[in-house]
């Protein structure tokens, strides 16, 4: 889910921003604002966290392992499945002659870290020798994932130079949790996190306002907070709901079962879920383009600051982000 910052080119994790592409398309390596000329064969949708714009996009699985969560519709069209060596050794090559200067790499798609621990540590290796001037490479990654892989597994693609994990909790309350099918419950996945973390490997979580609905609204926001507490992760970002059309959700909310916290709902739910979250040191953010307010603070120093942003909203004294200017 990936996520937080505001960038108009990508689509994210839950919301899952990202550059998308249909089946069999050609896309550059890279987004748009740093395209060369090569080009590779992408399946399926393609997606990254707006913090990778500047990142090699390396294709290593089509879709997601999991893909049933009820308000995602990234990869509804993909059936999930492994990238061949060939296409990742043809993505390496092109990448080694058009990429130069780019020292990062975010592997694609929905949970890369779903394959199995020889091939990661082949892909990792290969980025290495391949790419020896990239000093980062991250992934998107579900807790199921991470449960997959052993302490020393994490250990051992942390040394191959896997930086950072994207992963989303989207809520801390498992009511909310069960009800959108995501997959574990709050406290397996924080524990997953903190796996993560022990691995030094930085996890990036990202959790969703309104997806809970205006009945659990603030059971969510402040369960929300809670879990990421526990987690205290370097990074936080939160998003809106989206409702994409073809996901349940949206079936849900057109038959008038799920119903949406307006603009003043969601404030309240991003002033409980921002008070009941505590970081020992971290960034938390909620200025991604589905935001009405966007938020972008270092915690625990701005926590005050942006608490008050938020009743200075909710008094009317600052403007909220248009209905036009939101988006995926
Ligand atoms: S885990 Fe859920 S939210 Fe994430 S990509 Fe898969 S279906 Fe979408």
């Amino acid at each position: 889910m990936h996520p937080g910052r505001s960038d108009p080119s990508v689509r994210v994790h839950a919301l899952r921003l990202a550059a998308r592409a249909a089946s069999g398309t050609r896309l550059p390596l890279t987004t748009p604002q740093n395209a060369k000329e090569s080009r590779v064969d992408f399946e399926g949708h393609v997606i990254r966290p707006p913090n990778e714009a500047d990142s090699i996009l390396l294709e290593v699985t089509v879709g997601c392992s999991h893909n049933a969560c009820t308000f995602c519709g990234a990869y509804q069209l993909d059936r999930f499945g492994e990238k061949s060596d060939r296409a990742i050794t043809l993505a390496l090559a092109e990448a080694a002659e058009h990429c130069r200067g780019q020292p990062r790499v975010f592997l694609c798609n929905g949970d890369a870290l779903a394959l199995p621990q020889s091939r990661l540590v082949w892909i990792l290796a290969s980025i290495r020798e391949r790419l020896p001037w990239v000093t980062s490479v991250s992934s998107y990654a579900s807790a199921h994932n991470v449960e997959q892989k052993s302490d020393e597994q994490l250990a051992e693609l942390r040394a191959l130079g896997l930086r950072m994990v994207h992963l989303g909790l989207e809520s801390g309350d498992d009511a909310t949790l069960r009800e959108v099918r995501k997959r574990g419950s709050a406290a397996f996945i924080v524990e997953q996190a903190r796996r993560v973390r022990a691995a030094s490997i930085q996890v990036f979580v990202t959790v969703l306002l309104g997806l809970a609905g205006k009945e659990r609204s603030l059971i969510h926001a402040e369960a929300t907070g809670r879990a990421l507490s526990r987690m205290d992760p370097p990074f936080v970002g939160a998003l809106t709901l989206m409702l994409v059309p073809g996901t349940v959700l949206f079936q849900r909310w057109r038959g008038g079962s799920f119903e949406m916290p307006g603009p003043r709902g969601l404030l309240e739910e991003l002033r409980v879920l921002v008070e009941h979250t505590t970081l020992t040191r971290g960034m938390f953010y909620a200025n991604h383009a589905s935001n009405y307010l966007p938020i972008r603070a270092r915690f625990p120093r701005d926590k005050a600051r942006t608490l008050a942003e938020i009743d200075a909203a909710l008094a009317g004294e600052l403007p909220l982000r248009p209905e036009w200017m939101r988006a995926l």
